[in-house]
């Protein structure tokens, strides 16, 4: 069966997920990538006791773990990524994402003695990643591995990957946020930080093109005037405090961008900035002065340049960023 518009919704990811495809629609092709994405979710998630990732932290201190090549994929990039953002994208640092996960969920804090409990079980370096054996092995007890970070963008790359096997010209793969434009260009919404879901600061137009991003504003709690949220500063243990509200990065890869997305809000403008350059990668940072500040290269593409007008953010400063 062919139509015109086919869009498909589904949880996984602990998130929504949309497949939506615009031209030469198939259902069965929709169904496919699904059906890949909630393999994934199996493989990756730290909520199914049976995942590859909750294998391997189960074996911690104990032994090997045989993972699907899939999963294996996913690790070493993602122990890339943890290089080039100095370890501000951390994989290994699931001990701590788990403790603030928890923290969210009751509105408390954690206490001092396991917030550094936790990031001193963190260890980019620790993680064996044995390709021959097609095994993973943590070698210190209580360490725990978290994708939470990559795993969308992974499986939106996947899910492009079957798009392009058939040859489907024109679609858009929305992964909780991570998105990928195939085909036809599109204008993606992104959030204004300082107001509730679903109000976009602006839009960005793309083709062919990825689009992540990651924010601090997203899940968190207010404790005495203070932000606790979920993305960890892996060095400290606690929330990032970088001055970065939200981060979102336009490329090729969702899994690199992903990844990188959640470093950078951990690294901050300053490092952050140079590399993303070097990898080719645009992006629109959103400070907690209320500031929007854009690199060059999406001159052109950024739409309706909104105000950001929380209560204290009355005035917005919208720039690109210099060359
Ligand atoms: P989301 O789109 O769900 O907000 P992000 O890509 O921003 O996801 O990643 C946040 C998730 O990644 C957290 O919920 C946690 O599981 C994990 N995480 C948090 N901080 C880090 C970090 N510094 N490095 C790697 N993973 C992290
Ligand atoms: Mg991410």
């Amino acid at each position: 069966m062919r139509n015109k518009v086919l869009q498909k919704i589904f949880p996984a990811f602990g998130t929504i997920n949309t497949i939506t495809l615009y031209d030469n629609a198939d259902l069965d092709i929709v169904q496919q990538i699904k059906k890949r994405a909630l393999e994934q979710h199996q493989r990756f998630s730290v909520f199914e006791s049976g995942s590859d990732i909750s294998r391997i932290n189960e074996q911690a201190g104990r032994k090997p773990v045989s993972v699907h090549q899939d999963t294996f994929f996913v690790l070493s990039h993602a122990l890339a990524y943890g290089r080039q953002t100095q370890g501000a994208f951390d994989i290994t640092s699931g001990a701590s994402s788990r403790l603030w996960r928890e923290a969210i969920y009751s509105g408390k804090l954690p206490s001092e003695a396991d917030i550094a409990e936790c990031c001193g079980l963190k260890g980019l370096n620790d993680l064996i990643l044995d390709k021959a054996d097609g095994t993973v092995f943590l070698p210190r007890k209580g360490q725990q591995i978290d994708l939470g970070g990559i795993a969308k963008g992974y499986a939106a790359d996947e899910a492009v990957q079957i798009l392009k096997k058939y040859k489907i010209p024109n679609a858009v793969i929305n992964f909780g946020g991570t998105v990928v434009v195939l085909g036809k260009a599109k204008r993606i919404g992104i959030q204004n930080p300082f107001q509730k879901s679903g109000e976009r600061m602006g839009d960005i137009e793309i083709k062919n093109k990825a689009v992540v991003t990651s924010g601090s504003y997203e899940r968190g709690f207010t404790l005495k005037g203070r932000r606790y949220h979920h993305i960890i500063d892996p060095r400290t243990g606690w929330p990032a405090e970088s001055g970065l509200l939200s981060v979102t990065l336009i490329g090729d890869s969702a899994m690199e961008l992903d990844g990188l997305a959640t470093g950078v809000c951990v690294l901050g403008e300053q490092k952050g900035l140079p590399l993303l350059k070097r990898r080719g990668i645009e992006a629109v940072f959103i400070n907690d002065a209320g500031e929007v500040k854009i690199t060059p290269g999406l001159q052109g593409n950024m739409l309706q340049k909104r105000r950001v007008c929380g209560a204290e953010f009355r005035k917005t400063k919208f720039f690109f960023l210099k060359k």
